[in-house]
């Protein structure tokens, strides 16, 4: 078992003397105004093996040392100058940090009101002086396993007894406070298992708990070191591994820094994650992700470290799993934006900051304004307009995205129907669908909602879907598509070209229009494969009765090979950018009825 592990503190009788040592480097703490009487304390600890004592005559400092030297019992006699037993305990009891700690009354006092009121103060136990040596010995032992008792539940987790995230933050804290003090380095390894939520799904939870305490193990035999005691005084100097929680874990390495040593024990980890875990016997294979953060180079903080190697942890995953990353300031610089931006956006909606730019799409035989695309901006208030590409993703990580969806949804059918009020009636508008929008059951009678409450025409509406969204879920994706086609919407489907769509499964859904993702328009026509893509995918669309939209038109090349090709319409900067709605409107104006 890794030497880090919890000491069992187990009950049987005393004279198995194993079953002490456990406790033998417990700090024992003795607070007493006579001198005499703390050497004859010290004198019976050591006679029973014993060995870090802490004795302090004047009790003005007992709190003081107390919170220093974190010992894990004391020895208090009542009467004491100055300060006296009752006043340190009440102080002791006051503070969060020290109000569990175990204490041990030791006085000449036999005044039943004296000792009740020291219980009544929650002390651990009552020893009249003078005191026999094996009574007090086990009292002393007694109250340690109580101690213990309350340290694990407190602080190792119950699945793999590895310390938990609060001691190891400790112990983390005692590293970086002793490498401090050396001059030394210290770096923090925080070790992520990939994909463990598969194992708990597919063996269930108490199969995953299995690997975990398996992994745990895998993971002491590289933590751990010979020659250290890492209970107790070394705390600091001890390579420590911890539970953070789920299938987290961090290894914090005192004295490692370079990349050379690093990269060492990392090899090792992956080794020993390498053999398969066998729970119920089944095999698992597993890798992990690994980050790093480093003292004193990426902070001096315990806790901004624990930050760090958690933002290098999550950049390694990103990364493909199964690698290392080393933290650097751009994870937190990076991290903050999103966090700042995604406080932000919950607010754009209510504080009316989002608004929809129209991108016109264009008839590629007579230059007509048959529609436009609704696309979303985000007037910041301190950023200005923010683009789509940087909040979208944000909002699709989270149910943002529903709410975002809608309102765009319904602000283009409001504003559709205004300009067919106006004269412009024949203007068909397209709004992009996200796939969490898409996932929504009632889709189909939202959009019908809003069409009838805006009172637009459905087949006034395009509903642009990604392409990866319809070649998800086939069964389910032709169900709402013919949901939407139910109510009479146009259906595209955008970004076309980058998912590979089988020509098989086009057929099989209502489908009205294409739109040629830009990425291939912007390679017309000096690039061979990307002119022979999209006209295959031309040739394709018309043979299925299919609508071309190429977007992304920035160049009067790309028109004219879009036009040679016979393509039904066309949408790009060389057109026209996304207008704000009065440009739109003058837009409008001049190129509705425009032949040329
Ligand atoms: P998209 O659906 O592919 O939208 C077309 C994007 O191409 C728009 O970027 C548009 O401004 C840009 N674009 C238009 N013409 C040209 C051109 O000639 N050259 C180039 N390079 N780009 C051109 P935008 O507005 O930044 O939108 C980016 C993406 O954000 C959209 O890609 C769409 O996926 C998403 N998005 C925008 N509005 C919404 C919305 O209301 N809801 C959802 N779910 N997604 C939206
Ligand atoms: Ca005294
Ligand atoms: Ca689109």
């Amino acid at each position: 078992m890794n030497g880090d592990q919890f000491p069992r503190a187990r009950s049987s009788s005393a004279e198995q003397g194993v079953e002490h040592e456990d406790f033998y480097n417990d700090i024992i703490m003795m607070i007493d105004d006579e001198p005499l009487m703390l050497g004859i304390l010290e004198v019976y600890l050591v006679q029973a093996g014993y060995r870090n004592f802490i004795a302090l005559e004047d009790s003005t400092r007992a709190v003081e040392l107390i919170k220093q030297e974190k010992p894990d019992c004391v020895f208090l006699d009542i009467h004491m100058p100055e300060v006296n037993g009752f006043e340190v305990l009440e102080a002791l009891r006051a503070d969060p940090e020290t109000r569990q700690l175990s204490v041990i009354i030791l006085t000449s006092d036999t005044d039943p009101s004296t000792k009740l009121k020291a219980l009544e103060m929650g002390v651990t136990d009552f020893l009249e002086k003078p005191v026999d040596s094996s009574e007090l010995v086990l009292r002393l032992r007694n109250a340690l396993i109580a101690k213990a008792y309350r340290d694990q539940l407190t602080y190792y987790d119950g699945l793999t007894r590895l310390p938990n995230r609060a001691l190891f933050q400790q112990r983390l804290e005692a590293g970086v406070t002793s490498a401090q003090r050396s001059g030394s380095g210290l770096a923090l390894m925080v070790v992520s298992i990939d994909r463990f939520q598969n194992v708990n799904d597919s063996l269930g939870p108490m199969a995953g708990d299995a690997v975990l305490v398996q992994i745990a193990q895998r993971l002491g035999e590289v933590t751990r070191e010979a020659g250290y005691d890492q209970r107790k005084g070394q705390e600091g100097t001890a390579r420590c591994l911890g539970r953070l929680g789920g299938d987290e874990f961090a290894i914090s390495l005192p004295g490692l820094v370079s990349e050379e040593q690093i990269a060492e024990i990392a090899s090792q980890i992956t080794d020993v994650m390498k053999k398969p875990f066998v729970v119920d016997g089944e095999e698992v294979v597993l890798t992990a992700s690994l980050g790093i953060a480093r003292f004193p180079d990426d902070s001096i903080e315990a806790s901004q470290l624990l930050k760090h190697a958690g933002a290098a942890k999550e950049a390694a995953k990103k990364d493909g799993r199964n690698t290392l990353q080393y933290y650097t300031s751009e994870f937190t610089d990076q991290a903050n934006e999103r966090r700042s931006l995604e406080a932000d956006l919950h607010k754009a909606l209510e504080s009316r900051q989002l608004r929809l730019h129209y991108q016109p799409q264009l008839d590629a035989g007579t230059n007509r304004v048959t529609g436009m695309e609704a696309l979303v901006r985000w007037r910041h208030p301190k950023r200005g307009l923010v683009q789509p590409d940087q909040f979208i993703p944000l909002a699709e990580e989270n149910d943002l995205i529903i709410a975002i969806d809608r309102w765009v949804i319904e602000e283009a059918c409001r504003q559709t129907r205004a300009w067919h009020l106006v004269g412009y009636d024949g203007l068909q508008v397209s709004v992009n669908v996200s796939a969490r929008q898409f996932s929504q059951p009632d889709l189909a009678s939202q959009i019908a909602e809003a069409c009838s409450r805006a009172e637009l025409p459905p087949s006034s509406l395009t509903v642009e879907l990604t392409e990866s969204l319809v070649m998800g879920d086939l069964d389910k994706t032709s169900s709402l598509l013919h949901e939407l086609k139910d109510i009479g919407v146009t259906i595209s489907v955008d970004d076309f070209g980058t998912g590979y769509s089988s020509l098989a499964y086009l057929k099989r859904f209502p489908i009205d229009e294409l739109k040629i993702d830009r990425s291939f328009v912007s390679g017309v026509p000096e690039n061979h494969e990307d002119s022979a893509i999209v006209s295959a995918i031309v040739a394709m669309a018309r043979s299925l009765g299919l609508d071309i939209v190429a977007e992304g038109v920035e160049t009067s090349e790309q028109l004219q090979f879009l036009k040679q090709l016979d393509c039904d319409r066309l949408q790009g900067l060389l057109l026209a950018a996304p207008l704000r709605d009065a440009e739109f409107f003058s837009f409008l104006a001049k190129n509705w009825n425009q032949l040329d």
